[in-house]
């Protein structure tokens, strides 16, 4: 097995190939992995995220574009400006098998431009091209214009203005909707002054060691995702907007920033809500046989929109988060976010800080230029998206992301992040296993990378008591593990509230022609986590940025059925190092030993 990486380095124009080979790839897999290793190795600690000596990182897996279904992602790393750690987003619709098929398994993006470019790949050929012409679009106009230039056999990911303007919550858009959209990879890509990667469809087919076994695994893998209540039910009937009203009701949707765990207008906002109203059909990533995004329209005034969403985490950060139930206001707002090229997570996040700033009495009046700052005004957030993908004004502040503007206006515990990153749509107060997740997060504030949802809520793959802190530990490090390995193989980790790290390993054995255990796959997932964990102890983060807002440690839910709970980290946190062979939130010379790293 051999990946071919396209190499760009866009201050000397010069464009190159490299193989990667067997060796690495067994180590690191692909995708995230591979990603994180070609950063930890390239670039030195404490580098300017949007220096030239950055890179940022497209990278697909062994599994994209194959047979496997879901397979149709890809991934992106590098140095977070939001942050200052690891920066990686993963990302649907159709790019990731696009460059595949046009004879590349990932993209090295280094150096700035001079002026605006775009990367163009044909066929295994690769060149750039003035952007001056696309630069100041959104992303959904500059995929337009380089469909009418180039025609419709092209595949297009994009930053906005957003990612121009070097926001800190600038994401990377493909397919006009579907966005790398965590921990600033867009403010990078305009760093770079690369506007778009552009890839003509091509033939080149991903390797395969043993077509028939793949066949058989394959078939098995969409019967099960087929036969699940989540994939072949929920989500396709639903989308994940299906979630908010289970949240809600298990007490644990973040309101008013985080003040409590109910939402009184939940299901305005809700997957039912948008299925009796604005639903036009669903829509899937490329190879996706489950189709959990929303095609939607709103035609009534003043938020008329053709478009897509909200999911479930938009529904939440732009509605219930800054107390807004109007969904038409929401999907205005999910689809400017897509537009300009910004993460709706850490954006209404951002803004629910900055209304219990103003709240507090700490935002002055005048700084806000006519908007109005209290909870529950969707005229402020659709305003503010605007404003803050062009730095004017008062957006020029939600740029900064909430971790800046708490500090800046002297209240920092109300920015409700980890490491930086703004947290998600779950509050851990509900969920205490998710708690331990979000707080040893190599990225900072994310459900992505330990789904503690999917066992506290779901029962997958099996029930466990939400507000016991007691043998958590154990499960946050093996959905850690696992997803790695799914974010590096790379498949949508949805397939996972269908199947484990077997069925996985049932494809990834034909596919590259490996006689691996379950061990031996769950070993390269560990080793990938811990690697991210190397590269955010070399800029400095340790045992104490594993932690949670001091909310959700002291401030008892205030009603629902999490009533009276807080989050016990300390003991979770304790037995999470001891079990992953950590001190103080770094990895012993012993397990790096063991897992042959760097
Ligand atoms: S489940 Fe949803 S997000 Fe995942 S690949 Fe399918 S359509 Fe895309």
């Amino acid at each position: 097995m051999e990946y071919t990486i396209l190499r760009v380095d866009l201050s000397k124009d010069k464009i190159w190939e490299e193989k990667v080979g067997e060796k690495v790839i067994k180590k690191y897999l692909g995708g995230r992995g591979l990603g994180v290793k070609i950063l930890y190795e390239e670039t030195e600690a404490g580098i300017d995220p949007f220096g030239e000596e950055n890179r940022l990182i497209f990278m697909t897996g062994y599994a994209t574009g194959t047979a496997v279904p879901l397979s149709g992602r890809f991934h992106v790393i590098t140095k977070s400006p939001l942050t200052g750690g690891i920066g990686d987003s993963n990302c649907g619709g159709q790019f990731g098998p696009m460059l595949r098929f046009a004879g590349y398994e990932g993209i090295v993006v280094q150096g700035i431009a001079d002026n605006p470019v775009y990367l163009y790949i044909e066929d295994g050929h690769a060149e750039l091209r003035d952007a001056s012409h696309l630069w100041g679009k959104g992303t959904w106009s500059t995929e337009d214009t380089l469909r009418e230039e180039l025609g419709k056999d092209i595949n297009i990911v994009s930053i906005g203005p957003a990612g121009e303007n070097k926001v800190m919550m600038a994401a990377i858009i493909n397919d006009k909707h579907r966005a790398a959209g965590r921990t600033g990879v867009g403010a990078v890509m305009g760093s770079k002054k690369l506007k778009a990667i552009v890839v003509r469809k091509g033939k080149r087919k991903p390797e395969v060691h043993d077509e028939a076994k793949l066949k058989e695994a394959v078939e098995n893998v969409r019967r099960i995702v087929r036969e699940s209540p989540v994939t072949g039910e929920a989500l396709p009937t639903y989308g994940t907007a299906v979630l908010v009203n289970i949240i809600n009701e298990t007490g644990g949707f973040p309101t008013r920033n985080f003040k409590t765990g109910v939402f009184e207008k939940a299901n305005e906002i809700s997957g039912e809500k948008i299925a009796e109203t604005y639903l036009v059909r669903k829509k899937a990533c490329w190879g996706c046989i489950v189709a959990c995004g929303r095609v939607t329209k709103v035609e009534t005034p003043p938020y008329q929109v053709d478009g897509e969403g909200p999911e479930y985490e938009t529904a939440w950060s732009l509605g219930a988060m800054c107390g807004i139930s109007d969904l038409a206001a929401v999907i205005k707002a999910h689809n400017l976010c897509d537009d300009l090229g910004m993460d709706p997570i850490s954006f209404g996040s951002t803004v629910a800080c900055a209304m219990e700033l103003y709240e507090n009495g700490k935002i002055p009046e005048e700084k806000l230029g006519g908007l109005k700052l209290e909870w529950g005004n969707p005229q402020t957030v659709v305003e503010l998206a605007w404003r803050t993908a062009f730095r004017d004004g008062f957006g020029d502040e939600i740029a900064m992301g909430a971790k800046r503007l708490a500090e800046k206006y002297g209240m920092p515990d109300l920015a409700m992040h980890v490491k930086g990153l703004e947290l998600p749509a779950y509050d851990p107060r509900a969920y205490k296993g998710h708690g331990l997740g979000y707080a040893t997060s190599n990225r900072g504030g994310c459900h992505l990378r330990a789904y503690m949802i999917a066992p506290e809520v779901l029962g997958i793959p099996e029930k466990l008591d939400p507000l016991t802190p007691e043998g958590k530990a154990q499960w946050v490090k093996i959905f850690q593990d696992l997803f790695c390995i799914v974010d590096s193989m790379v498949v949508c980790k949805f397939i996972t509230f269908a199947v484990g790290a077997e069925e996985l390993l049932s494809v990834t054995n034909p596919i590259t022609g490996w006689d691996w255990n379950v061990d031996e796959f769950m070993k390269a997932g560990e080793r990938i986590y811990n690697l991210e964990r190397l590269y955010i102890n070399r800029e400095g983060f340790d045992g104490k940025d594993d932690t949670l807002p001091k909310r959700l440690l002291e401030e008892p839910m205030p009603e629902g059925a999490a009533k009276g709970h807080v989050v016990e980290l300390d003991k979770m946190l304790e037995e999470f190092y001891r079990i992953r062979g950590w001190v103080n939130g770094k990895p012993t010379e012993e397990k790096l030993r063991e897992l042959d790293i760097p």
